[in-house]
């Protein structure tokens, strides 16, 4: 499952950083998700909550704040959503874009004590 890696690297980084902190419990792990990961939230949660087990994270909330594909048109800087898998500009319908959102992926802050 592609959202266990992801999940499992992230958590990695908040054990590390904890543990610098002599935090024992974390509370709280807010993550930051671009929309091109394709990441399903349910799968999100299942895997954190397997990744946390006796781990100073485990019963720990998981946030996860989506962010969407924004792309940028570089002929007439418009930028827009992306309909379907077109990344054509909306506006002048060139085809020189350049993705500007949606490629997110880290933990915004961690809470715990
Ligand atoms: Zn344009």
């Amino acid at each position: 499952m592609h959202e266990l890696s992801l999940i499992q690297n992230l958590m990695e980084i908040v054990n590390e950083s904890a543990a610098e902190n002599d935090i024992t419990q974390v509370h709280k792990v807010k993550l930051v998700i671009g929309e091109s990961h394709g990441a399903l939230p349910d799968a999100l949660d299942f895997a954190f909550q397997i990744l946390t087990e006796n781990t100073i994270c485990a019963g720990a909330v998981l946030e996860v704040e989506k962010k969407p594909v924004i792309i940028k048109c570089k002929d007439c800087n418009a930028e827009f959503k992306p309909e379907g898998i077109s990344y054509r500009c909306t506006a002048c319908s060139s085809m020189n874009v350049k993705q500007i959102s949606g490629r997110e992926l880290y933990i915004d802050y961690y809470e715990g004590d």
